[in-house]
């Protein structure tokens, strides 16, 4: 039975000279999370990220495991792996030689890291193809092989760094599948860097969504898509819309607006666009403060009721739909 072991950010901090790529930051992810490190490039992601696998030295505060103190071991010993967005295959070995790479750097014999490496790649379906180099495999296969030498260390956190960018969107939709069943069967913790916010809210128990080197809003993805907190999450996650209200910033989730006679409505606006997305209609209209507003419809709710561009509308929606924003 696998120990459960929680990792933990303490006053994290990572300084390249005069810049502060991660800003004192502090999460506790529990054992067994699948965590999504979320944010625009440069947000200091990847930093935290490599901080966490020893691939990159701590500035300022800790990395617990399992209440242990990883922050100033080598990698081999922190109980983490990373999977790297090129995967950094060995072009000359196997595939099987590649996943047993780290038993050979330990001087385990060659039965039985062989053995361990065809295991692992069972877990990830590419036994037939142990033999093969890596130029002979698809991006997906490669991927595979990748997370196999990952994970044949037994991990307690594997750490990915934007492991699907590298395939077309056909294959990451399918490889996110994957990645999603393995880290359920495994049950081990996975922190997933990524910029894409489809990415993350398909895949994250919870997400930490990082702007400007520190965390601006983080915990379960549900919690954190119904209620973002800042203007920046609010945007960043999209399907949202950032109106300054009288009473101040608000969010409002695009499928929460209603269009009614301008009479009954919180907000006149007029049409500016109507865009068909099969299942739904997003409208997009102007209201008062030279602000835009994008409404999701249902087709039905739509085409039941017709609109044209340049149209007066009433927009809508009710009390519990609307979150105060801050900044
Ligand atoms: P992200 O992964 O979110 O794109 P990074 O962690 O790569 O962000 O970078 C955060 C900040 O730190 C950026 O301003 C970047 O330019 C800077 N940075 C990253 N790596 C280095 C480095 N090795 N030397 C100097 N600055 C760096």
């Amino acid at each position: 039975m696998r120990q459960e072991l929680d990792l933990e950010l303490v006053s994290l901090t990572k300084r390249y000279g005069a810049t502060v790529a991660v800003d004192a930051i502090s999460y506790h992810f529990q054992a067994g999370t699948y965590a999504c490190l979320l944010g625009p490039s440069g947000c200091g992601k990847s930093s935290t990220l490599r901080m966490i696998a020893g691939h990159e030295t701590v500035s300022d505060g800790s990395i617990t495991l399992g209440g242990r103190d990883i922050s100033g071991l080598p990698p081999a010993k922190r109980g983490t792996a990373m999977m790297f967005q090129n995967y950094a295959l060995f072009p000359h070995l196997t595939v099987r030689d590649n996943v047993a790479f780290s038993l050979r750097m330990q001087g385990v014999d060659t039965a039985t890291r062989h053995a361990r490496a065809d295991e692992m790649l069972e877990l990830v379906d590419m036994n037939a193809l142990a033999d093969r180099l890596p130029a002979q495999l698809s991006g997906g296969q490669q991927q595979r092989a990748a997370l196999a030498r990952a994970l044949i260390t037994k991990p307690d956190v594997l750490l990915l760094d934007e492991p699907l960018s590298a395939l077309d969107p056909f294959l990451r939709i399918r490889m996110r599948a994957e990645l999603k069943k393995l880290q359920r069967e495994l049950g081990i913790t996975f922190v997933h860097v990524t910029h894409g916010q489809d990415e993350a809210l398909a895949l994250a128990d919870e997400i930490v969504v990082m702007n400007n080197a520190i965390i601006e809003q983080a915990g379960k993805t549900r919690a954190v898509f119904d209620a973002p907190q800042t203007a920046f999450v609010a945007r960043f996650l999209g399907s949202h819309n950032v109106v300054s209200m009288p009473g101040g910033l608000i969010a409002i989730r695009s499928d929460a607006l209603e269009i009614k006679p301008t009479a009954e409505a919180k907000l006149p606006g007029t049409i500016t666009n109507i865009e068909y997305q099969g299942t739904h209609v997003a409208l997009t209209a102007t209201v008062p403060g030279d602000q835009e507003v994008t409404a999701l419809l249902s087709d039905k709710d739509f085409f039941g009721s017709p609109k044209d561009l340049g149209e007066a509308i009433g927009l809508d929606w009710k009390a519990e739909a609307e979150h105060a924003l801050v900044g």
